[in-house]
């Protein structure tokens, strides 16, 4: 006969902790507490494998599992010397669902089962404030979970008592009110349903149980679950729990807590409790709860048998416990226990204390961080006690907290911030013509654009909170207002925007600052001894490559030399060299960026010193750099002298249908070869220069955009390679240098060997490589894809965590081929997938050199390649 029924108590306990399939969280920890002798009142779990069954059984149960349950209750019965049903010594159980990976209050819980009047009346002979409080609470859990009467309707009772008689908390009513407040709620619900609560305890029970297991299917369960990415075919455990009172006495009380201080990581206890209540009321905040210290006084013993059970169960499970006790005439009992959530801060600083205190590894320590956490030690967030409604949700872009008044202008942007005001800039989608706004501005949100478009990359290269592709916003410029369904957010109202999450929220929320340890900076020391993938940086102007480096970045694996021109004096120069009707003209603007672009580079080489910095030559996708308001083309018109109709035309001529996969990247090179020319002239001498002159051996590697075929990036790499030897000859320099391509299109990958026949590194550009294969544009992907992730076509969206089966196929293949052509070709990794832990564990998996990030995501990057590391140990 299947096992379906696993008991747990001190004395005799069937599972532990290491069964979470089968038991569940909660299940499995429970039978782990009662092993390891702690005060657990008995109970019994019924196992995932029949909510399995109960679903493909159109909700029926195996069969042997109502034998194995009355087994389970009479031996409870024996234990706790009481019977389920009896009037004059009841057995009251709890009914709590957890699943394999806790999922907080996501699915049902019923207490106090097994009163009815008959109980209850009995019962309230003894201790009738008490009886009257449970009975309370079992019945509206019991209508509200299993008679499916709507909480709100259930809530408006007590809180009308309260006001009828003039209490403001729970504990003001006597008696008598809790059994009024119980008997008006029983009435009510059978006003509600239609039907009276069951009085046979087994019925409750069985109705309990089947509630528990259909709340695994309710829409927030299911929503909860695709947001955490826990597998539907889990299922939930039932844990049914012989009950302690917290409510019973003077001497009870209830209380949540923590092992270590979930926020900072202190190791002490840390938590809560209320006197004289049931754990439902400490959670759901009814009164305030009083700090676990205090216990000292009121409880003395328990909070003895709490810090040494606090001990054990660290030294157990070796990690962080998240408890729930309940102290019942003086007697300490423990309700659960589990790893529990904290900060990035106080993860990093528990696992290093830990290492410190011999529980556990270095090598532990790394694998217990959540990499992509980690940019949570650079962004200020919400504070999270404080709950408010979401107004919309875009794709989590960049992340941290801001809050700003809402403005629409960057310029406008400009000038309020230049008073003192702090703005969230609000957009359709950016453009480089925005950036003046965006570089002042808290944070960014924009109704399109996807993880890949240009807010993203640039806030994300900026350090500040941004949401994307929030579509339910519609921005009306020129009433200077968004609207969100029916509700308007006019220019100069506040909201708040939470880009680790996608939040949109309307008002103001309270944040808190970003916490810097020297934790980080020890554990990622760790990470670097194991790490085989280099980290390099995503990194345009100085100021970032200054950034990347404090941030342990070992080289910068991609500037784009495009992005130096962001900035409101240097985008019109751009712009005229692009609108440039001939190459003579082009050549007279092309001779005024020559020294701004020398002045960028000889500042990243000084930072950077020996390291290798890649830099690519020209790629501007054309419709991201073209001026679009005739007011745009007005100033330009002023600024280059060339009239506004003609700059029009020239703009017009320029427009492309399809600008991601036209005039750019190599093939500005070929048509304009006077632009890499330029580049390479500007790298040449800034390198030579300081070489020279301050003896820094400069590495620059020029790197080719977007090529396709090996005749093509021939012409540009000869042109080019001419230059560096006159200007190296000149200079008399002794410098080495590389010239290598991107890989950015399937055809570069599949003819990957004849590319390294002449590249003498390759970098993928996951980005567009992402947005060629799969044929999706990375600008407009915003607007289906999460569509696609809702569907399950994909796992997750293929610009943030790579497509491994199509674009990484070709990555692999790509990097084989390449390295069949030149053995020593070094081979990295820039687009955004650098920076995400998944993508970076299968950059690691096939070997490539380095990945390359945005400076806020190289400590991420670090760390995500020494775990990576550790779970692939020995294969490669
Ligand atoms: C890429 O395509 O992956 C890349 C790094 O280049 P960009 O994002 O600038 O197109
Ligand atoms: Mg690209």
């Amino acid at each position: 006969m299947a096992k379906y029924v696993f008991y747990f108590s001190q004395k005799k306990s069937e599972g532990d902790s290491r069964m979470k399939e089968l038991l569940g969280g909660k299940g499995a920890n429970l039978a782990q507490m009662a092993k390891l002798g702690l005060p657990v009142p008995p109970g019994f779990t019924i196992s995932t494998e029949v909510c399995t069954y109960f679903y493909e059984n159109n909700h029926c149960y195996p069969e042997s599992l109502e034998k194995q349950v009355k087994e389970a209750v009479a031996e409870i019965e024996k234990e706790k010397n009481a019977k389920f049903g009896d009037p004059g010594n009841p057995l009251i159980f709890s009914i709590r669902s957890g699943a394999r990976s806790s999922m907080p209050g996501m699915m049902d819980t019923v207490l106090n089962l097994g009163l009815n009047d008959e109980v209850v009346k009995k019962l309230a002979e003894k201790n009738p404030r008490f009886t009257w409080n449970s009975y309370w609470r079992f019945l509206f859990m019991f209508g509200e979970v299993v008679m499916g009467a709507k909480k709100e309707e259930l809530d408006g009772i007590l809180e009308a008592i309260k006001k009828e008689k003039g209490f403001e908390k729970d504990t003001d009513l006597s008696s008598q009110d809790w059994q009024e407040t119980a008997e008006r709620l029983k009435t009510k619900i059978k006003r509600l349903t239609g039907k009276e609560i069951s009085q046979d305890p087994w019925e409750q029970l069985w109705e309990a149980i089947s509630a528990v297991f259909k709340s695994w299917d309710t829409p927030r369960a299911i929503t909860y679950r695709r947001l955490n990415k826990i597998p539907d075919d889990w299922g939930t455990a039932v844990n049914v729990q012989s009950m302690v009172f917290g409510n019973l006495d003077d001497n009870s009380a209830s209380g949540v807590g923590f092992t270590r201080n979930p926020s900072t990581g202190d190791k002490k206890l840390y938590g809560e409790f209320l006197p004289k209540a049931q754990g439902e009321d400490v959670v759901a905040g009814i009164r305030t709860p009083q700090q676990i210290e205090e216990l000292k006084e009121i409880f003395p013993d328990c909070y003895q048998e709490l810090l040494k059970i606090s001990e054990t169960l660290e030294n157990h499970f070796k990690d962080m416990q998240d408890i729930e006790f309940t102290i019942e005439s003086k007697k300490l009992w423990m309700l659960q226990t589990r790893t529990g959530k904290r900060t990035i801060q106080a993860a990093v600083k528990t696992a290093l204390d830990m290492v410190k205190e011999g529980l556990i590894s270095k090598k532990e320590a790394i694998l217990r961080i959540n990499a992509n956490s980690i940019e949570g030690f650079f962004r200020p967030s919400f504070d999270l006690k404080e709950k408010k409604e979401v107004l919309a949700k875009g794709l989590a872009a960049s992340p941290g907290a801001a809050v700003g008044e809402v403005v629409f202008d960057p310029a406008e942007a400009v000038e309020l911030v230049d008073k003192g005001h702090k703005v969230i800039l609000v957009r359709m989608e950016t453009s480089p013509d925005d950036i003046h706004g965006i570089a002042v501005a808290e944070g960014i949100l924009t109704a399109r654009g996807g993880y890949t478009s240009h807010a993203a990359l640039v806030t994300r290269g900026m350090g500040k909170p941004g949401i994307v592709g929030c579509e339910a916003i519609y921005v009306d410029y020129k009433k200077e207002q968004f609207q969100v369904g029916e509700k308007i957010i006019k220019k100069g109202e506040k909201i708040s925007i939470n880009g680790t999450s996608g939040e949109v929220f309307q008002g103001e929320l309270s944040t808190q600052p970003p916490k810097i340890s020297g934790d980080l900076e020890q554990i990622l020391e760790w990470a670097d001894e194991i790490k085989k993938l280099g980290v390099y940086a995503n990194a345009d102007t100085p100021q970032q490559a200054s950034q990347a480096k404090d941030f342990g970045a070992e080289g910068i694996g991609l500037c784009r030399t495009e992005h130096m021109f962001f900035g409101e004096e240097r985008i019109s120069t751009f712009q005229q060299m692009i609108l440039a009707n001939n190459k003579k003209d082009r050549e007279k603007v092309l001779e005024k960026i020559l020294p701004l672009q020398k002045s960028d580079f000889l500042e990243i080489f000084k930072t950077m010193g020996n390291s290798p910095v890649i830099i690519r030559l020209l790629d501007p996708p054309l419709h991201e750099f073209l001026p679009q308001k005739d007011e745009d083309l007005k100033n330009l018109s002023e600024k280059s002298g060339i009239p506004f109709e003609e700059l029009r035309n020239r703009a017009e001529n320029l427009k492309e249908i399809n600008p991601m996969l036209g005039h750019r990247g190599v093939r500005l090179g070929i048509t304009f070869p006077e632009i890499y020319e330029m580049q390479t002239k500007a790298i040449m001498e800034a390198a030579c220069e300081l070489s020279i002159k301050n003896g820094i051996k400069v590495f620059p590697e020029i790197m080719i955009p977007l090529t396709l075929d090996l005749e093509e990036f021939k012409i540009v790499k000869n042109s080019i390679k001419n230059i560096c030897e006159d200007i190296k000859n000149k200079f008399k320099a002794n410098l080495n240098y590389k010239i290598g391509t991107m890989i950015e299109l399937p055809r570069a990958a599949l003819t990957a060997d004849d590319l390294a026949s002449e590249a003498e590194f390759f970098s993928f550009g996951t980005n567009d490589l992402t947005q060629t294969t799969l044929g999706i544009s990375r600008d407009d992907a915003g607007r289906f894809l999460p569509k696609y992730i809702e569907l399950k076509i994909f796992k997750d969206d293929p610009f943030l965590v790579l497509d491994e089966k199509g674009v990484g196929e070709l990555i692999k293949m790509g990097k084989e081929k390449g390295k069949s052509a030149r053995p020593a070709l070094e081979v990295g990794i820039c687009g955004e997938h650098g920076g995400d832990p998944q993508s970076i564990e299968f950059f690691h998996k096939i070997g490539l050199n380095y990945v390359s990030c945005s400076p806020f995501r190289v400590p991420v990057a670090r760390m995500a390649a020494a775990q990576a590391a550790l779970k692939h140990e020995g294969k490669i």
